[in-house]
């Protein structure tokens, strides 16, 4: 093994650690609902799609509207509660796609999408994670409009987890996809993948969505074998991340490499190749000759990789 890289202080893994207090108690009190949803002081996120509505600002823009201020800029926006900040309400307010349009005429705002806003980071940190949520459950909104069970038009209710059917009496709550994403490992190499879609010279983990009746694990050996042709043995996991594009939690694993040759699906992934430990950390420090990169930190694959190669896995 060669000696591990000190690569400086650990950046923060976007989407988490929120500040906000769900107090999902309080979404059942209509009554409270509204007075927190009038409280000038409360703060509102205004998003329309993957697009978000910031208050240009320097160094960094401010995406909390007053409610009065996001009822202008959305008027027939659905509110929805994502918490409590310092006891005051935090919400998002849907934008459709013709007032987000209207709204990029605006010298004083800056539309955006939430990639973009966390990659550059256009917005304080703390502001992601309940972004995150906003455009997750709002997502979710857009497309359950109508009753899965019986066809009719359903009716939000409890600030917005909650849609129920007047028809038919079922009661739909917001989804989570869950997504496994890995890095296999065999001594002092990795595999990574290239996606069709990705940008520039980026290299990352593999990933897949995790099937009814699946366990994390099998999951991850499932993919890895689907998209790589890489058989893994023991897998061990590392962390999660809300991953609003649109619904997804990420589920971070390494994954023990058993079988050395790829075999890629060119359906899923434009390219796959093993890396050493050292290619890997001059990927990580942008130094690589050839100029190839991981993700940013800002994605939990940043993380996943950086552990590897900073730290001894264990794959128990
Ligand atoms: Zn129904």
């Amino acid at each position: 093994m060669s000696p591990r890289p000190d690569l400086g202080p650990k950046p923060r893994l976007g989407y988490t650690a929120s500040v906000l207090d769900r107090a999902a108690e309080r979404r059942t009190e209509p009554a409270a609902l509204g007075a927190l949803a009038s409280d000038p002081r409360a703060g509102v996120y205004v998003i329309g799609g993957e697009m978000v509505v910031l208050k240009k600002g320097s160094p960094t823009s401010a995406p909390l509207f007053a409610p009065a201020e996001a009822h202008a800029l959305s008027p027939a926006g659905e509110l929805i509660f994502l918490g409590l900040f310092e006891g005051r309400g935090r919400f998002a307010v849907a934008c459709d796609a013709i007032t987000v349009e209207g709204l990029k005429a605006r010298d004083d705002l800056i539309i955006t999408d939430l990639r973009t806003i966390a990659i550059k980071e256009l917005v304080e940190a703390h502001h992601l994670p309940p972004i995150a949520e906003g455009k997750a459950l709002l997502h979710w909104h857009a497309r359950h409009r109508f009753c899965s069970n019986c066809g009719a038009a359903t009716n939000i209710v409890d600030g917005g987890w909650r849609r129920d059917c007047p028809a038919c009496k079922v009661q739909h709550f917001p989804r989570t996809d869950p997504v496994v994403i890995m890095l296999p490992i065999a001594g002092d190499r990795c595999v990574l993948g290239r996606s069709y879609r990705f940008q520039g010279s980026m290299w990352s983990c593999l990933a897949g969505f995790m099937e009814p009746g699946e366990a994390i694990e099998d999951a991850v050996r499932r993919e890895t074998r689907e998209e790589a042709g890489i058989t893994c043995g023991r897998v061990s996991y590392f962390a999660t991340q809300p991953w609003p594009f649109p619904t997804s939690l990420m589920i971070g694993c390494h994954a023990e490499a058993l079988s050395h040759d790829i075999v890629i699906d060119r359906t899923e992934l434009e390219d796959a190749r093993w890396f050493t430990r050292e290619e890997v950390t001059q990927m990580l420090l942008r130094q690589h000759p050839q100029g190839l990169t991981t993700p940013p930190p800002v994605a939990i694959a940043y993380h996943i990789i950086r552990a590897w190669v900073e730290e001894e896995i264990d794959l128990a």
